[in-house]
């Protein structure tokens, strides 16, 4: 049985699509960290891609098996990461539904204590005694649930995390940033491969570093070097491992 029906979800849903200008706190910063959370799985997809490519075309220059290798490391990265986001969120999912639904057994067993519990997160946030009971009083004739879990538990009841939504967008940004490599292997003539895959990645990573420090609010060019290196020393080691092999015919 779901713990949250569908039928609230819905109602809830609507009622925000007939407000369109109520603010909501929490919008923004979702917002932004799904944006952190697609560049980071660019980069992923940037750094792990560049590596095999390298690695392999410093072993051999037939387009075949370099191209096999990136699309391969391509669908291999981009299910691995969709797989442990589907998973982290349907677990973060599943706790706020056992709290939503805590929450609708206490609304239903206890009103009175629950009308008092929400009046007195709003003296907390600074109303007086008086207009706290107002707004709870109002809050609950309108939808005590959402209120409840608004106040409570800083959750929207009509938009928890959507575990598919989670794992697609992380593939689908994975994917964006592997397909880089795998071009800039490819299209250039062969002595040119490494070289000019090398430069794209490390501007590709430059501009991703730098995006999300500027989203995560910290030092962007300590983020940038992080990246950059991180993404020159993969790329350097798989290059050398693709030699050893490549010349003792591995
Ligand atoms: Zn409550």
């Amino acid at each position: 049985m779901l713990l949250v029906d569908e039928t609230d979800e819905n109602a809830a849903t609507s009622e925000n699509q007939a407000h369109p200008h109520e603010p909501h706190g929490n919008g923004l910063a979702s917002r932004l960290n799904w944006l952190r959370a697609g560049v980071l799985g660019a980069n992923d997809g940037i750094v792990s891609t560049a590596g095999l490519v390298v690695g392999v075309a410093a072993a051999t220059t037939t387009t075949s098996a370099i191209l096999t290798a990136g699309i391969s490391g391509l669908a291999a990265g981009a299910l691995s990461m969709a797989a442990g986001e589907y998973v982290s969120v349907s677990t973060q999912r599943d706790s706020e539904r056992a709290l939503l639904a805590k929450e609708r057994r206490e609304l239903r067993d206890e009103p009175d204590f629950e009308l008092t519990e929400l009046a007195q997160i709003y003296v907390g946030k600074g109303l007086s005694p008086a207009t706290a009971r107002l707004v709870a009083d109002e809050l609950t004739a309108h939808d005590a649930f959402t209120a409840h879990a608004e106040a409570e538990l800083g959750l929207d009841p009509s938009d928890l995390t959507n575990p598919w939504q989670a794992a697609g967008s992380s593939a689908i940004s994975f994917t964006i940033g592997a397909l880089l490599p795998i071009l800039a292997i490819l299209l250039p003539p062969v002595s040119w491969r490494i070289p000019v895959t090398f430069v794209a990645v490390l501007i590709a990573l430059i501009l991703t570093g730098s995006i999300s420090a500027r989203l995560g609010r910290s030092n962007p060019r300590r983020a940038v070097l992080r990246v950059v290196v991180g993404g020159a020393l993969a790329m350097a080691v798989t290059y050398g491992i693709g030699q050893v092999a490549g010349v003792s015919g591995l």
